[in-house]
């Protein structure tokens, strides 16, 4: 059964409500869409806290971002989501937030393409990571436009994060992972490396999504995710003290002859 507008307003204000409270965003960060039909969309307002919205704050707009409905003012970020929307036609709700460790790795410079969670291979293959453009101007789009049709949650160079999906729900369970595997990740790393899966393993993944019921766009690339074949051995690493260097290096000069 189709929702009502009314539900839908509903629907953006808790789902804002919740990456509130997950602290995906400070201040009046973030926005939420949602497509009604196939001209118009519902969409949050801007300079409002995410976390403390009204149903009747909701905007609605035209496919080219031009306000049709509402007494506030509609995000200034729209033409991202225009975007989306228009790269995908089976994109029913985009959601974008500053989830912090997820936006550690944007600013880091860090994709999160390591294959290390079968959840995360299975429901997004991997997220990567689009080239900064500054915000509220068409800069901001051109770095996802490759990816956009490839991958349902990217993230944003020195920016956030933005995932979509087949309602205002999938689309902010997709941010949900994506944080959730940064922070897996970070982990990992801070305990020595994380232990990458083999391309076996990934590829069982993938095709394991028909499986489980999921609509992924990503598919298995060279890269996308990481693989461990695709990683070479680190050398290894071993401690020496100065004198055994010295002595080592003696011993060495001696029998060649250098030193008597
Ligand atoms: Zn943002």
């Amino acid at each position: 059964m189709l929702k009502s507008i009314d539900q839908l307003r509903e629907e953006i204000v808790e789902i804002g409500k919740l990456i509130y409270q997950k602290g995906w965003v400070a201040a009046n960060d973030g926005n939420i869409t949602i497509r009604l039909g196939d001209d118009r969309l519902l969409c949050t307002p801007t300079g409002v806290s995410k976390g403390m919205m009204k149903p009747e704050d909701m905007i609605i707009c035209d496919m080219q971002g031009n306000k049709l409905e509402g007494n506030r003012e509609r995000t200034s970020e729209i033409a991202m989501h225009l975007t989306i929307y228009n790269l995908r036609p089976d994109i029913r709700s985009v959601v974008h937030a500053h989830p912090p460790t997820a936006t550690g790795f944007a600013a880091a410079g860090r994709a999160l393409n390591l294959a290390l969670l079968p959840e995360v291979v299975i429901c997004l293959g991997s997220i990567p990571l689009a080239e900064y453009g500054l915000p509220g101007t068409p800069a901001l789009t051109e770095g996802m436009l490759p990816y956009i049709p490839k991958y349902d949650a990217l993230l944003m160079g020195n920016h956030g994060c933005v995932c979509y999906g087949t309602d205002v729900l999938n689309a902010f369970f997709r941010m949900e992972t994506v944080e959730h595997f940064a922070k897996i990740t970070l982990v990992a790393e801070l305990l020595g490396g994380a232990k990458v899966l083999p391309r076996v393993e990934v590829q069982k993944l993938f095709d394991a999504r028909g499986r489980y019921g999921v609509n992924a766009a990503s598919r298995i690339e060279p890269g996308a995710p990481i693989v461990a074949e695709d990683l070479t051995p680190r050398s290894e690493k071993l401690e020496i003290t100065r004198e055994e260097l010295i002595s080592i290096l003696d011993e060495a000069l001696r029998t060649r002859g250098v030193l008597s």
